[in-house]
């Protein structure tokens, strides 16, 4: 589906927002991700997985990334984009979604740029004026902390740091975290080391949700 830019914003010195039009047909779930793709975004491929930072009640799809020293083809193509200039999005896909039923107790676990789904549901609730039960935890680097209105206005309790953490860190924190579904959003060594712990402490894999960020080994 063709979709076009709109403007972008920087978030922090090295994390940025794209916002395009959104395509009357594009339908998702918050926490969906879908693939983008940018004409002449080489060499190493014009597209990647990218998380709906936006909720699905809001005007316009937002994609926030971050930005290393020495930038992808890709990244520059995206920061590069002109009012107008056109990319293609996938049909938007995943299975880390808000339940059905608003009395599941949820724990986010956000690793750096890995808040960008849960902009989406934090969002999606507020707008819904829905009341869930959520936690969130929040890590990342000193100057990268993002979205700070969106989460204010969320009304949920978080704690943020950058720290580096483990289970045990979590379940001094978050006293009923075995009775809460818990979402791991991130680099891939932070979500799956969190994840292998969380398995190994007895919760059971319907109780866990994941979605790794490939290409990203650090906050
Ligand atoms: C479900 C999902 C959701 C995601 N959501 C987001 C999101 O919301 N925001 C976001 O920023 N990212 C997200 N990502 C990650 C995103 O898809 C990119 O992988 C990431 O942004 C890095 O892209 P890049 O262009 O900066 O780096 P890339 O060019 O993809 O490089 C990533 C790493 O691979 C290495 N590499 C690249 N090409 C080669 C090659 N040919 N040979 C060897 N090594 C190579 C690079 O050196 C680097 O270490 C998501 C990924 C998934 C799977």
């Amino acid at each position: 589906m063709e979709i076009s830019f709109l403007r972008k914003l920087q978030n922090a010195a090295a994390i940025w927002s794209v916002f395009f039009d959104k395509p009357a047909g594009l339908r998702f779930q918050p926490g969906d991700y879908a693939e983008l793709a940018l004409a002449g975004a080489g060499p190493h491929g014009d597209k990647r997985w990218m998380s709906l930072a936006s909720a699905p009640q809001e005007p316009e799809i937002q994609f926030t990334f971050k930005v290393s020293d020495r930038p992808s083809a890709y990244k520059k193509a995206l920061l590069g984009l002109q009012p107008g200039d056109k990319g293609m999005i996938s049909p938007p896909m995943g299975s880390f979604n808000l339940p059905r039923d608003a009395i599941t107790k949820l724990l986010f676990i956000a690793g750096g740029i890995g808040i960008t789904p849960y902009r989406s549901m934090l969002k999606s609730i507020q707008l819904n004026g829905d009341h869930r039960d959520v936690v969130l935890i929040y890590v990342a680097n000193p100057a990268e902390f993002i979205f700070g209105d969106i989460l204010e206005a969320a009304h949920v309790p978080i704690i943020q740091t950058s720290e580096s953490i483990d289970f045990n860190w979590l379940k001094k924190r978050v006293a009923d975290i075995a009775e809460r579904v818990c979402y791991f959003a991130g680099p891939q060594p932070f979500c799956e080391k969190l994840y292998a712990q969380a398995q190994a402490a007895g919760l059971p894999n319907a109780q866990l949700r994941l979605d790794y960020f490939e290409g990203y080994n650090e906050l």
